[in-house]
């Protein structure tokens, strides 16, 4: 799910901007027999705001989100930035560079506003204004002659700037949250926002159900020889042509993180797993997923590859990645991704240090 054309991405260099080197990160020896180790140290240094649509700085109450009159002041605050969501899709200038606002005062009674929170003391909203048109049918079209163009934000993630675009991913999945989540699933009866948008209320008065958004949890690890020196890089059926990426898979209902990377891993490649370690996760809306990243070590280097849903799957050294990434024959997820994050990461570092 994290694959894409890396080809197309035009100016991808902030995602490489704060990656850490693995100097940076404690050595084996210094962090002793720390269980879990490295959680509170390296796994730190490897995850949070470095990653793409992580939300650095964005209070999601900062105004108290459940005050209706504090809300409606911010939304009447002119620095106040809408994300606007038509079908699907967000606003972005003509040149594909920059996501767009929309004025307040094109927000219509059928318009679901919803506040994602304060940054800097900007707050943000999103909208859904897919009920507006233009006489053609098509996404309304931004006042006063400026151009703008909606676009769904999977296909430009990698291009923009990290913050503004997980905005609108954020909004987006909350926005399409709202939408298929109209009525109560326990009496039928109509539900209604509540909290600003992070939840809805069944409006009966004898059912009262809350609803809360729907986040799929997926673990995603990068798997590891006893040695450390290779890893498991596969190829999903679903994947554009020529990525390879590490391994991933939904977490089932009663699971644990860890057990959950243990069974994908004997069921995608037939390797049993001996240690798992976090590294770091990504909320991932285009699928409405929490990507949870992990290293994991197998016990041995037999792969048994299952055909039904990989295409195929190698071990490759860092030296043997190194050398064949960017070839037309192999190619790395796209730069926003935390695949490509573990990826890049595992490169950098040795044996030793990861
Ligand atoms: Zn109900």
């Amino acid at each position: 799910m994290n694959s894409d054309d890396e080809q197309k991405q035009i100016s991808p260099s902030h995602l490489d901007r704060d990656d850490p080197s693995p100097s940076a990160l404690p050595r084996r020896a210094e962090l002793g027999d720390q269980t879990p180790r490295a959680f509170a140290d390296a796994s730190r240094d490897l995850s949070g705001s470095k990653l793409p649509y992580t939300f650095e700085g964005l209070d999601r109450d900062g105004l108290n989100r459940k005050d209706e009159a504090t809300m409606a002041a911010a939304l009447n605050d002119p620095a106040a930035v809408i994300s606007p969501v038509w079908r699907r899709r967000v606003l972005m200038d003509a040149d594909g560079e920059a996501l767009l606002n929309w004025p307040k005062d094109r927000l219509t009674d059928q318009d679901t506003v919803i506040f994602l929170g304060v940054r800097d003391g900007t707050p943000f909203f999103a909208a859904d204004i897919s009920s507006q048109q233009n006489d053609s049918g098509e996404a309304p079209d931004l006042a006063g002659g400026a151009k703008g163009v909606f676009i769904d934000p999977w296909m430009t993630g990698p291009n923009l700037d990290p913050f503004r675009v997980g905005i609108g991913a954020y909004g987006r999945h909350l926005l399409a949250w709202h939408r298929s989540h109209r009525f109560c699933g326990r009496c039928g009866s109509h539900t209604e926002l509540a909290k600003a948008g992070l939840e809805r209320r069944c409006v009966s008065e004898s059912c009262g159900e809350y609803l809360f958004p729907r986040i799929n949890p997926a673990t995603i690890m990068l798997v590891q020889d006893p040695s450390g020196e290779k890893c498991v890089m596969a190829r999903n059926h679903n994947f554009p042509p020529t990525i390879h990426s590490v391994l991933a898979g939904y977490v089932d209902a009663g699971e644990t993180l860890e057990q959950t990377v243990v069974r994908e891993v004997e069921e995608e490649v037939g390797l049993s797993v001996k240690k798992v370690r976090y590294a770091a996760s990504q909320p991932w809306a285009f699928s409405n997923s929490l990507m949870i990243g992990f290293f994991a070590w197998a016990e041995d280097t037999d792969l048994q590859v299952n055909l039904e849903e990989l295409e195929r799957a190698d071990w490759y050294s860092r030296d043997e990645i190194n050398n064949l990434r960017g070839s037309q024959d192999f190619r790395l997820p796209r730069k926003d991704s935390i695949a490509r994050f573990l990826i890049e990461t595992w490169l950098r570092s040795t044996p030793e240090t990861l």
